[in-house]
This record gives structure tokens, sequence and C-alpha cells, in this order.
């Protein structure tokens, strides 16, 4: 029997490809999950509705997490199709291309409070309205952060201030809602080309530290992201909540 035979999950955050997102639903959808995938936006649909003809059976639903009815119609629509909901994965970030270029000490207060509600705020939104779904059996819910939310990465700005507030929901979450047997963990993942990662200045660069500096000597992936998504998805990590757990070839451990 394969690990998440029976199970249910909702991805929010595939926007092609190359998507963390994408790679988790792989993983997910070959272990036995059947998948729900949310988009943000027209200009995305079609790629997510394209990648999905190769999963079994997935529900396609739009969601601009910033938009609280839009939230609440996914779980309404999901809950015609699934009697139940057994994970959830948040792999969602954003933050103006601006934020990012210049130095931290000039983001403005608006800029500040996209990449808050965009990256942190969402976690504990949809998390909410996922509840009635989750709570009848428990379940697994996991964000995606990165080391700039602990400590300064150049650039990574106010990404990293939003980053810092979402591993500490993930804490805040863990706490409140392990006895509904639910458990709330992070992947925090080095490096992977991507749409977003694109956005940060000088991500060529950090591809490279990381491979020059890291005790693997190579970037990661995002398959191996994946499979340790996977892990917290199903009851191989069922004593674990409030984690947060490095995919990055251990560079986070290293100092000078
Ligand atoms: P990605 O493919 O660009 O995914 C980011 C997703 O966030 C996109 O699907 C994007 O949709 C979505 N999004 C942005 N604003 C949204 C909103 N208001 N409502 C709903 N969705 C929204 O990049 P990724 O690298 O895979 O990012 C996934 C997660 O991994 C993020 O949390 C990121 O911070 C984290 N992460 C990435 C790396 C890395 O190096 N790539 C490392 C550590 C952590 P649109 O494209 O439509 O805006």
């Amino acid at each position: 029997m394969k690990l998440l035979e029976g199970k249910t999950a909702i991805i929010f955050g595939v926007a092609n490809k190359r998507s963390i997102a994408w790679a988790i639903a792989q993983t997910l959808h070959n272990a036995g999950a059947r998948l729900a995938l949310t988009y943000q936006g027209e200009r995305i649909e079609e790629n997510v509705r394209e990648l999905a003809g190769t999963l079994k059976d997935p529900i396609i639903l739009p969601c601009d997490v910033t938009k609280d009815y839009e939230i609440e119609q996914v779980f309404q629509d999901l809950s015609h199709s699934f009697e139940k909901l057994d994970i959830l994965v948040h792999c969602v970030a954003f933050a103006r291309k601006e934020e990012l270029e210049r130095d931290f000490h000039h983001t403005t207060r608006e800029g500040f409070r996209i990449a808050l509600d965009v990256s942190a705020y969402s976690l504990p939104a949809i998390t909410k309205r996922a509840l009635p779904l989750m709570e009848k059996k428990g379940g697994s819910v996991f964000a995606l952060t990165y080391l700039g939310g602990y400590l300064v990465v150049p650039h990574y700005n106010v990404m990293g201030v939003a980053k810092a507030a979402l591993e500490t929901s993930i804490r805040y979450l863990a706490y409140e809602l392990g006895e509904s047997k639910i458990r709330v963990n992070g992947i925090s993942a080095g490096p992977v080309n991507t749409l977003a990662a694109r956005g940060i200045t000088g991500f060529t660069k950090m591809l490279d530290v990381y491979r020059e500096r890291s005790p693997l000597k190579r970037n990661i992936s995002a398959a191996e992201v994946a499979d340790t998504g996977l892990f917290l998805a199903s009851d191989l990590s069922k004593g674990i909540t409030g984690e947060i757990i490095y995919v990055d070839a251990g560079y986070h451990i290293t100092g000078t």
C-alpha cells in the first residue's frame, strides 16, 4: 500500500513546472494522495490546468490568499469533493520587486504589509478555513520557508521578516491545533531556481555560494524538498510538530 493511499491534500502555490509546490504535488500524488491545487489569477490557470492533466482526478480552484472570500470559497468547494482533508501545503510568497532591490531600511509601509499578508498571514488564514475538514481525523499542515527568516541574507529583506512571521505562526498553530491531532511544520529549503527565487537580486550567486560552502557541496532540488514534504505529510512524522526542517545540503549549520 502506498504511503498516502486514501489521503487528500490541498496545495497552494503552483505557478509552473519549476514551482516547489508542483514537485510536492507530484510526490504526494505518486504516494497515492488525491490532490486539490489552487492558482492565483487567470494568467496562471492554463499552466496549472495543463500540469494537473497529468494527475488522477485533480481539483483545481482559484485562490488569491489576500482575499478572505476566495479562501472561503476554496474550502466550500472542496467540501463537496473531499469528506475530510488530511494534508495542507502552503507554498505561497510574494514581495514587491523594489523591496528586494533597495536596502531593507527603505522598505515602505505598503511593501511590508503586502509581503507579510501574502507570505505569512496567509498560513493562519487558510488553516482556519481548513479546520472543519481537517479536525475530523487530524492531519498535517506544512509551509515553505527560508533561512533568511532566521539569519540575515543580503537582498532577502522584507521576505526575511515575512518568513520569521511565518515560522512563528507555524509554532503558534502547532501549539493550538495539537489537541485536534493537526501537526504544523515548516521546510526551510535551500535556493531552487523558480519564478519567485529569480526575483531575488544575486540569486545565481546564492546558488554558487551554497554549492561551495554547504557540507554536501551541492545545491538541492525541488524533488528533495518534496521528499521531505512527503515525510511531513505522512504518519512517518506523526511525532513531529512545530518544527522547521532544513533541506539545504546542510548550509545552515556553517559559520564563516
Ligand atoms: P513560485 O513557483 O514562484 O511559487 C510562489 C507561488 O506563490 C506562486 O504560485 C505565486 O503565484 C504564489 N502567490 C503569490 N502571491 C499570491 C497570492 N496573493 N495568492 C495566492 N498565491 C500567490 O516559487 P517557489 O520558489 O516554488 O516558492 C514556493 C515557496 O517556497 C515560497 O514560500 C518560497 O518563499 C519558498 N522557498 C523558495 C525557495 C527557492 O529558492 N525557490 C527557497 C526557500 C523557500 P503567482 O505566480 O500567480 O504570483
